[in-house]
């Protein structure tokens, strides 16, 4: 059995408490590893050794910060194989989804805020011969970064890369779910010669750990990712400290089909962006729009392609889907089904537990599911589900199916397809989401804001944006009289 340990002022460490939680592998159902259970006890030692860090690391030329962390990012892609296997066995994602997707991710994210850092300039305002104003950006100082279980050590790296290369210090809180790549990533960060203190990850449970983070008088930002009702908790708290928040939330993304599409490409790619990661991805899209000429046609050839993904041992290379994350999550999303049967919904295909044999036997298996015959309105469409089910729903005008896709309270992410370039831009204009796909999904471009309207967050994250995120401006105004 493995006890991870808290990593505070470059120290692996137990927590204050000495008790731990267990880590289940959720392919199996059986507990592998054993986790901290921190408390405010190992927040506070967190901050103070981040603090004791600040001085020096926000004064290091950031040709040094970035030498640091491009050796990091190597670092990450030297150990691809074992981050690989722990992430697919610590979260039940296909390995071969973690060796392609999360783990070189996690390695550009970081890549990606070395180089950053180097290019990041600030403004400059002349005020023809009165007066010129230039801006400073200073990191802030100790900043909380909380992230969730569905994409662990890929949007670990999102946050920690941008607040480090700005030269802030971190206490950070990985999901209790999913801690075991973000605890081998530290041992990474020692080896790349990441100065003790500018990294603190403790580990435990959100409402102890990361409400302490959150809680902090010296933490002066927090940048959360996570559900919706966590993210209301989080800017309830910081809200009377004034604190910097950054918000990524939950979100119910519309598929916009149209009858003019690539009707081969909008079935193949829509499986992926229903199911990839077992469709706990908060860029799924989770109710398909189909334009009512092809929705007949749009329904059969999905749900036949739907019926062809293999589910399985995450380890096993035919495997298009593994484990959903825990029984708790997996109670949920089955709950959601049968609501959605409650509502009236007619399940196309899947709709249920899969029990799988041998040592699979107690994981947490669950059937890609394609609902139809719901109303835009109900439960089913309107909440989070953030598991393999998707709704399927026929659309007959512009009109309609953008009533339709903005009806509810998020406004994360959207696809379209359609061949007339027109009609994309009209409709990606009037879409509430803070990002539109068209003709494609998840293509990322790291530079590029990341972020939702509604309740699906608060501010951007993504190349400058995450930077201006964790510095300070302040203008400098120099008369020239
Ligand atoms: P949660 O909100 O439950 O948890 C996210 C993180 O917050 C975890 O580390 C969790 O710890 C911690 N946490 C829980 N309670 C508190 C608290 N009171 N104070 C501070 N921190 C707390 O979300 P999930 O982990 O379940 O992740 C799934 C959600 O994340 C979905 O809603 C999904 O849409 C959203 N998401 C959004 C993304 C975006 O970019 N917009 C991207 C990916 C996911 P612990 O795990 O220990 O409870």
């Amino acid at each position: 059995m493995t006890f991870l340990e808290n990593y505070i002022a470059g120290e692996l460490l137990p927590p204050v408490s000495k008790a731990y939680l267990g880590n289940v592998n959720p392919s199996t159902g059986i507990e592998y590893s054993k986790i901290p259970d921190s408390d405010k006890e190992d927040v506070e030692k967190a901050v103070q050794s981040a603090k004791a860090a600040f001085p020096s690391w926000s004064k290091m030329p950031k040709e040094k910060r970035s030498r640091v962390l491009i050796k990091l990012a190597d670092l990450i892609e030297e150990n691809l194989e074992e981050l690989a296997a722990a992430e697919a066995k610590d979260n039940g994602k296909p390995l071969k989804l973690a060796t392609r997707v999360d783990i070189p991710r996690a390695s550009a994210n970081i890549r990606f805020y070395a180089t950053a850092i180097m290019h990041y300039a600030s403004e400059s305002h002349a005020m023809e011969d009165a007066a010129i104003n230039y801006t400073l950006r200073k990191p802030i100082g100790v900043v909380g970064c909380i992230s969730p279980w569905n994409l662990p050590l890929y949007l670990f790296t999102w946050k920690i890369a941008p607040a480090i290369a700005a030269g802030n210090c971190v206490v950070a809180k990985p999901s209790e779910v999913t801690p075991m790549t973000a605890y081998l990533f530290t041992k990474l960060c020692k080896q790349a010669g990441l100065p003790d203190g500018v990294l603190n990850v403790v580990h435990g449970l959100g409402p102890k750990v990361g409400a302490a983070i959150t809680e902090h008088p010296e933490i002066k930002a927090i940048s959360f990712t996570g559900g919706t009702i966590t993210g209301e908790t989080i800017a309830r708290i910081s809200a009377p400290m004034f604190k910097k928040i950054s918000l990524e939330l939950g979100g119910k993304n519309p598929n916009i089909i149209f009858a003019d599409c690539d009707f081969e490409k909008a079935v193949s790619t829509s499986i992926h962006s229903s199911f990839a990661n077992q469709g706990q991805i908060c860029l799924c899209g989770s109710r398909i729009f189909i334009e009512r000429s092809i929705y007949e046609k749009f329904k059969a050839a999905f749900v036949s392609k739907v019926k062809e993904l293999k589910v399985g041992d995450p380890f096993d290379d035919n495997s298009d889907q593994g484990a959903v994350v825990s029984e708790t999550h997996m109670n949920k999303v089955l709950a959601c089904i049968e609501t959605a049967k409650k509502e009236g919904g007619e399940i196309l295909c899947g709709g249920e537990r899969i029990v799988m044999q041998g040592n699979l036997a107690n994981g947490y298996y669950i059937q890609p599911t394609v609902i139809d015959g719901l109303a835009f309105n109900c439960q089913t469409n309107q909440e989070e589900i953030f598991g393999p089910v998707v709704t399927l729903t026929p659309f007959d005008s512009e009109e309609e199916v953008l009533k339709y896709a903005n009806s509810t309270k998020y406004g994360l992410a959207s696809t379209v397809w359609t061949s007339d370039v027109t009609r994309a831009h009209r409709i990606a204009s009037e879409l509430e989401a803070g990002i539109v796909w068209v003709n494609c999904w998840l293509v990322r471009d790291l530079r590029t804001p990341f972020g939702g309207v509604k309740n699906s967050g608060v501010g951007r994250e993504g190349g400058f944006e995450a930077l201006h995120f964790f510095t300070e401006p302040k203008n400098v105004c120099i008369n020239l009289k």
